[in-house]
């Protein structure tokens, strides 16, 4: 057992924190304003102002057999006479799970009918997707290991539901993160995009 609790401060989506780079875009709009205030903003390594630059494409693949683009580099640019540090980061789409293949709008499927049916190979056939239920196998055991953070960073929004209507910490996870982002399309990527950290350790 796991469970989780405690309180912190929320995260303003692409504040630098301590030199901490930022990493979830919510959607390609909010990339293009990103983008359009380059010059304005501090590089999360050096911190020095007005030498980013876009430096790339993120690509990989999802649940189907297309590349997609993930998210974005950025470059501190020191060519030249340019003061940057030469450093680059990235940033990811929210519907991204960073280094991993699923995408989050599937994985936020997957958690909904585990609430309701609990098995996860019942879980996976009602999905009715490709990607193979070993793929959601590991996706659990990543849960385990990440549940006790994921509440502790929801209980900043909102309390969590009573853990005893719940057979295990990972559903009564699962509850607390739907009732986080209630009305949201994904609530993982909710979660990525509010927190600005990977659900998934
Ligand atoms: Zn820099």
């Amino acid at each position: 057992m796991c469970r989780g609790g405690g309180s912190g401060h929320s995260v303003d989506a692409f504040a630098v924190r301590g030199g901490g780079a930022v990493r979830f875009f919510a959607d390609e709009s909010e990339r293009d304003r990103y983008r359009w205030s380059l010059k304005e903003r501090p590089c999360p390594a050096c911190l020095a102002v007005g030498f980013l630059i876009c430096h790339g494409h993120l690509w990989g693949y999802g649940d189907g057999p297309l590349r997609k683009i993930r998210g974005y580099r950025f470059f501190c640019n020191n060519r030249g006479r340019r003061g940057g540090c030469g450093r680059t980061y990235s940033i990811h789409l929210a519907r991204v799970l960073p280094r991993r293949q699923t995408p989050a709008p599937l994985l936020s499927r997957f958690f909904s009918l585990m609430l309701s049916c609990l098995s996860r190979r019942r879980a996976w056939f009602d999905l009715g997707t490709g990607v193979r239920l070993s793929t959601f196998y590991r996706l659990w055991e990543a849960l385990c290991r990440s549940a006790m953070e994921i509440r502790r960073r929801l209980t900043q929004l909102v309390a969590p539901p009573a853990p005893d209507l719940y057979t295990d910490d990972l559903h009564w996870t699962i509850a607390h993160l739907e009732r986080a982002f209630d009305g949201q399309d994904c609530p993982v990527s909710a979660y990525q995009r509010h927190f600005q950290r990977p659900l998934l350790v």
